[in-house]
């Protein structure tokens, strides 16, 4: 409350004249700061499933954890099947041969192919971007490519990681080593997935941390012969069986029309995925669990989604996108969350489905059904008012929920602060110690909040065409 309204409210008649928007949001803010619930969730997943690549024996735990969870809130619950890739890491390690002989902190990349038993052994080029690679590819045949790229933004740096390999390949390098993406590092590397030209030939791929690419970097800037010899046992093995896992609190008036709250239950085979994507996850279950306790139920249907193999294949989004492609009109939004538990400073509306005839994707301003649904979203700002300030405008969503949008379904991207997410991202260091309860509870409160509003609204967020 404002220091200068409380003495109005006191003097007035303080319950009576909230606004019932308002007193369910109070009740929601209160229970998610209290009850503790999306913490106790996170800490099952991170602890009893462990990490969870698609395939993977953590994945299948955290299938039948997430649906005990689910349905101990009394939400009806199922599964769909999905066939997802499985790749598997092995062990695998680098190490200096010379000048002096040294460990390199390494982790390998997601899809990567293996070395041959004895591993590989070749001298080390050092490339600062690919523009350099193109300008001295010739003295990279037989050689091992180290792409050392300080870090900018994930967007700029990820490059190197999923196309490098490809790139060092087609001027013969036998192998290659990505400066790890991130932007710091206690010995971190951070994996992440890797795709492969299909006109190069496969070689192994490997992230170091940022401590021995700046070493192996200096030690070649001084004329000194740098030899590293990798191993890797990655491989990859026949589609597994896994499933995404839904939920639902019926509506109580538009039962048939669906807002989708999301995060990926699978994750990268390091660590606890407590902030990848565990954390979204937890937040997605909390906003139809929260309603459920609270006995709130709104206007139209809250269908929580946990989809499998985001990471490295992304086929649950697509399995979810066809397999409901039959009520795409019935989604009235499409939330997901992805990007760790930095406090939600806002929201993003992600129209490019709507628009996905005009070549840049870009939503025209002039659209009117576009700027309508923008008129309101932005009509939930003085409701999060409570929270600070929200900012809510047009924007990306995420990868899950892509092909949905692409559908023409609205995303709404959720806005976490997001500037120490990549520390840990893809890391052995995302893991539950990093995740700020009192965060996560407040995180809880915003979506909730969002998507009863949405689901609760007289109107679609989107007018119908
Ligand atoms: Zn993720």
């Amino acid at each position: 409350m404002r220091p200068h309204l409380a003495a109005f409210s006191l003097f007035a008649f303080p319950l009576l004249a909230q606004a019932p928007a308002e007193a369910t949001r109070d009740r929601i803010l209160q229970e998610s700061r209290t009850s503790g619930a999306a913490y106790a969730k996170l800490a099952i997943l991170c602890d009893q499933a462990g990490h969870r690549l698609a395939g993977s024996p953590g994945l299948e735990r955290a299938i039948v954890l997430a649906q005990e969870m689910l349905r101990k809130e009394g939400l009806k619950v199922w599964t769909e099947p999905v066939k997802v890739p499985k790749w598997v890491r092995g062990r695998e390690s680098a190490s200096l041969v010379s000048p002096i002989p040294n460990r390199i902190g390494m982790l390998g990349l997601g899809n990567s192919v293996g070395t041959p038993k004895d591993g590989i052994t070749a001298q080390v080029m050092v490339v600062g971007s690919f523009e350099e690679l193109e300008r001295r590819g010739s003295e990279a045949r037989g050689k091992m490519v180290l792409f050392d790229v300080p870090f900018e933004s994930y967007g700029k740096n990820v490059a190197y990681r999923g196309g490098g390999a490809s790139k060092a390949a087609a001027h013969g390098a036998v192998a290659c080593l990505v400066r790890s993406v991130g932007p710091i590092s206690f010995d971190t590397p951070h994996t992440g997935a890797m795709n492969y030209d299909p006109k190069q030939p496969k070689i192994p791929a490997a992230a170091v941390s940022i401590e021995s690419a700046t070493q192996i970097r200096r030690m070649v800037e001084r004329g000194e012969k740098v030899v590293v010899k990798l191993e890797m046992e990655a491989h990859a093995e026949p589609d597994a069986d896994s499933f995404n896992v839904i939920a639902e609190l019926p509506g109580r008036e538009k039962p048939e029309e669906i807002v989708l709250v999301s995060g990926h239950l699978d994750s990268w085979d390091v660590g606890q995925g407590a902030q990848d994507d565990g954390v979204g996850c937890v937040l997605s279950m909390e906003a139809a669990a929260t309603l459920k306790r609270l006995k709130v139920q709104p206007r139209r249907t809250v269908r929580v989604v946990l989809y499998t193999n985001e990471e490295n294949g992304l086929r649950g989004g697509l399995a979810y996108a066809k397999a409901h492609a039959g009520e795409a009109d019935r989604h009235v939004a499409a939330f997901e969350t992805d990007s760790g538990n930095g406090l939600i400073e806002g929201f993003t509306l992600d129209l490019r489905g709507e628009m996905r005839s005009r070549p840049t994707g870009a939503v025209a301003p002039t659209d009117p059904r576009a700027m309508k649904g923008l008129a309101n979203f932005q009509s939930f700002a003085p409701l999060l008012a409570a929270f600070g300030p929200m900012k809510l405008d047009f924007g990306g969503s995420g990868a899950d929920v892509g092909p949905l949008v692409a559908l023409g379904v609205p995303g709404i991207g959720v806005g976490h602060d997001h500037s120490h997410y990549w520390d840990v991202h893809h890391t052995h260091a995302d893991t539950l110690d990093k995740v700020d309860p009192k965060v996560l509870a407040e995180n809880s409160a915003r979506l909730t909040t969002l998507v009863w509003a949405v689901a609760d609204a007289p109107d679609a967020l989107v007018p119908a065409k």
